[in-house]
């Protein structure tokens, strides 16, 4: 088959900054310990989200500058409209500053306290926005998707004993909407089929629920189709995306994923009454509907990176840059969640980092390591994440993970060793690593602004003889 390369030159390039040990010791120390608030200059490579942190492509810089910047019916809105409609099908295509605000402006349009909302699993804001409105955010995934280790070709998919149990019982009447991330971000990026999501939308018809889909990475998921589902490994990944569009009432997208954008967002459906609806809201917090909230020269570059985002050779290169570095963490016995999933490499720090309790937090212990060994920013999504309740008491979360996500385009393929040669500096004293303990931290979310103190005391070694 041979190597898979990067199927880009470069153009434009920008100087990666290195930083002494020292350095880092001390930048990370004035960070209260916390990757979120350390200078991005002091980080040489930074793994902390996917999230419009790419690189975009001459096309879409030359788009830039082509931006109608009308206030109303601009070109670059009927450029943006045309690129959406054509990959979607969808008949109401309305713009949004990122996926957040979409989601908002859905929900605001269709939830009453009360309702609930059904999904694979709800990314944090999704689950945030369903919330705000009174109304209950329920994660329904196949159960397999909650095992790190277990191997399954479409760990995303929906659970549909589960979900048609809600629909039929007593619950069904509130169900207010059915939804599936593509791939399931919070589940570890994992795909989810095309059967499923007939599945899903057969069931959606008999009980006569809307279904919609958080599309943020509709193309690495259809790549994942292509590969691993009977009968696509002939059509194109664009192909696929559009029956994946077919089988919804609409869709939610921040164009900051598989957009190729530092920025945007959108909302796309086929009612009409409920697109009035939205478009009245968007006009209130957002702007004209020919705009959203962006400027014309952002829906240029997001119509473009919509078209290069389907690409078979991006695509290939994409989802096998993250599972090489998939397989040498697990060829070094770092253990992670399985499969690969589509945009990050999920480290199963509980598992690394057996000495260090849970409320000690393993993960930040891993992801403060990866950075003072060398310059590499990742995030905790563990007990820091997800451990604090309401009442403010606070238990270890299901999983202890560290992910590495892997920006679209930005680094190459010697980037990433550096990173597998500083992970296995990481996993040679991980025995040693200490854990932290809270200084200060807010009572929501508080994983962004938290400070943290190292532990003193030096775990022991467990003798594995
Ligand atoms: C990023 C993301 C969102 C929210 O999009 P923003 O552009 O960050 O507001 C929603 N759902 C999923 C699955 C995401 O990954």
């Amino acid at each position: 088959m041979g190597v898979i390369i990067e199927p880009f030159r470069i153009k434009t390039v920008e100087p990666l900054r290195f930083t002494t040990r020292a350095e880092r010791e001390r930048a990370l120390a004035k960070a209260g310990y916390n990757v979120f608030k350390l200078r991005a200059h002091d980080v040489t490579i930074d793994l902390l989200t996917d999230s419009g942190t790419g690189a975009m492509s001459a096309a879409q810089w030359g788009a830039l500058m082509q931006g109608d910047e009308s206030y109303a019916g601009s070109r670059s809105f009927e450029r943006f409209d045309s690129v959406v409609r054509d990959l979607t099908g969808f008949k109401h295509v309305i713009p949004t500053h990122q996926g957040r605000a979409a989601e908002r402006i859905l929900f605001h349009s269709t939830l009453q306290p009360g309702d609930v909302v059904i999904n694979n699993i709800h990314f944090d804001t999704t689950r945030a926005n369903v919330e705000y409105e009174g109304a209950e955010a329920r994660d329904l995934v196949m159960p397999e998707g909650r095992l790190p280790a277990f191997i399954h070709p479409f760990k995303g998919n929906m659970h549909l004993e589960a979900l048609e149990s809600v629909l039929r019982g007593e619950e069904g009447a509130r169900v207010a909407m059915v939804m599936l991330t593509v791939t399931n971000n919070s589940g570890g990026g994992q795909p989810v089929s095309l059967e499923n999501i007939r599945a899903v939308r057969a069931l959606c018809d008999r009980y006569g629920k809307a279904f919609f889909l958080d599309a943020c990475r509709f193309a690495e998921n259809a790549w994942f189709i292509k590969q691993r589902e009977a009968g696509q490994h002939n059509r194109s990944p664009k192909e696929i995306a559009q029956e994946m569009f077919s089988l919804a009432d609409g869709c939610l997208m921040s164009a900051k994923k598989d957009g190729l954008a530092n920025i945007g967002g959108f909302l796309a459906m086929n009612d009409d009454a409920l697109a009035q609806k939205c478009r009245n809201l968007l006009i209130l917090t957002e702007g004209f509907p020919t705009y959203g909230g962006l400027a014309g020269y952002d829906l240029e570059a997001i119509a473009q990176g919509l078209v290069e985002v389907v690409d078979e050779n991006y695509l290939r290169y994409r989802i096998r840059s993250i599972e090489y570095l998939a397989e040498k963490f697990l060829a070094m016995g770092i253990p992670i969640v399985q499969p690969a999933g589509g945009h990050a490499v999920y480290v199963d720090a509980a598992a690394l980092l057996p000495h260090i309790p849970a409320l000690q937090y393993p993960g930040i212990a891993l992801v403060n390591s990866l950075y003072l060994e060398g310059g590499i920013r990742s995030c905790e999504i563990g007990t820091v994440m997800f451990g604090l309740h309401p009442d403010g008491h606070e238990t270890a979360a299901g999983m202890e993970l560290v992910r590495l996500a892997i920006p679209r385009r930005l680094y190459t393929q010697s980037h990433i060793d550096y990173v597998v040669e500083i992970a296995a500096a990481v996993k040679e004293i991980s025995w040693a690593l200490k854990g932290y303990r809270i200084v200060s931290a807010p009572p929501v979310l508080r994983h962004f602004t938290a400070e943290f103190e190292p532990l003193r005391a030096r775990a022991v070694p467990v003798d594995v003889s």
